[in-house]
């Protein structure tokens, strides 16, 4: 029948990357969007300053457009703000039927995020598999989308979570190969974390303090101790809300200070200027690859350094990151190798460095 043939045309038409694209319910194939919760395993259990957990709970989603499905994760670790229902009650609200064309990724992610404040991680779900389905369309990866040079990824850092010296040392041997550990610090062992990891390797560390050292004078011990260890740089040492004690610490310190609780979004950006002397952007944080690129922009026009870092997730949302990790002075994308039940399959590292996949897209593929 015509119209029957009419609307498959126009279906096929609406997918297609050299289709200017409608916004409407008058022609091309709507973007159908899915989502299901999932428990992620942890291998051991995950101590930070604040807290410890075996299992972290995330939404995986699927954006399809002609049979091509575009995969996306909400990543929800207990200290954000976000859990599988309010991430399942903000995609309710979306209706991307409206769009035919997922390469008008501004308009479509402008529409997200103008539903509601708040809701990075939801919103980081959508984005993913909206770059997950554009880049399947076109055969391109994300990182050729954004013109950056896969040659050029950086090494990623592996985390060693705050621990009995025995893990601690058991957590360093299975970390051979990688060229800097990150080290949980902010309990009061931090010179016995140190020194354990030191017993078992000599390669260049970074620390991650989680906010908990409260005294600025002992930060500035601490740092200048680290700083003979071999540590290369400080994440958030102290509370987010003391930006004078850290822009002090920062000025003294002979390691960079990078933020990383203290900057969410694109806004914390420039307030943070002289505060640290880099900042650490994640997905999940600030919505998703769109604004994680604006963000690593600003912050190097600036003259502040950038690094990349995960929540514990699957390859889809860590490989999602890794498309940008050109950008960056460092990576700490392990967040996929401390669960059992990845569902995906995507990023490499090769002696330590980031490898990124030579796969349209995000570049992962379902397990
Ligand atoms: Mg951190």
């Amino acid at each position: 029948m015509a119209a029957g043939s009419l609307l498959l045309t126009t279906s096929n038409a609406g997918c297609s990357p050299d289709q200017s694209g409608m916004k409407g319910k008058s022609g091309g194939t709507p973007l159908n969007l899915r989502f299901r919760p999932f428990e992620l395993q942890l291998k051991h259990v995950f101590t930070l300053a604040g807290s410890s957990r075996t299992t972290t709970p995330v939404v995986l989603t699927e954006l399809e457009c002609d049979g091509v499905i575009g995969y996306g994760e909400a990543s929800l670790p207990p200290y954000l703000a976000e859990n599988q229902e309010s991430v399942a009650a903000f995609l309710s609200q979306l209706d991307l039927s409206q769009f035919n064309d997922p390469f008008l990724t501004e308009d479509i992610l402008d529409y997200v995020f103008g539903i509601a404040p708040g809701n990075y991680a939801a919103k980081a779900s959508v984005d993913i598999a909206l770059h997950d389905l554009a880049g399947k369309l076109t055969g391109l990866p994300v990182y050729r989308m954004l013109g950056l040079n896969p040659a050029k990824t950086p090494v990623t850092s592996f985390t060693i979570g705050i621990d009995t010296p025995e893990v601690v040392r058991q957590k360093v041997r299975e970390a051979a190969g990688y060229r800097i550990l990150k080290v949980k610090l902010g309990r009061d062992n931090d010179r016995e974390m140190i020194e354990t990891v030191r017993s078992e390797t000599d390669v260049p560390l970074c620390v991650d303090v989680n906010q908990g050292w409260t005294d600025r004078l002992m930060a500035l011990d601490m740092v200048n101790w680290l700083a003979e260890k071999g540590v290369e740089f400080v994440e958030q040492p102290m509370d987010k809300n003391a930006k004078d004690d850290l822009a002090w610490l920062t000025e003294r310190s002979p390691l960079p200070i990078i933020g990383d609780e203290a900057v969410q979004t694109l806004e914390d950006v420039v307030p943070l200027k002289g505060v640290y002397s880099g900042i650490n952007i994640k997905l999940m944080k600030c919505g998703g690859i769109r604004a994680a690129h604006k963000m690593m922009v600003l912050a190097k026009a600036l003259g502040m350094e950038v690094m990349i870092g995960c929540m514990t997730e699957t390859s889809c949302a860590v490989t999602a990151a890794a498309q940008l990790s050109p950008l960056v002075r460092w990576a700490d994308l392990d967040g996929n190798l401390l669960i059992s039940n990845d569902q995906f399959d995507g990023l490499m590292v090769e002696e330590g460095r980031v490898v990124l996949p030579d796969r349209p897209g995000v570049g992962v593929v379902v397990q």
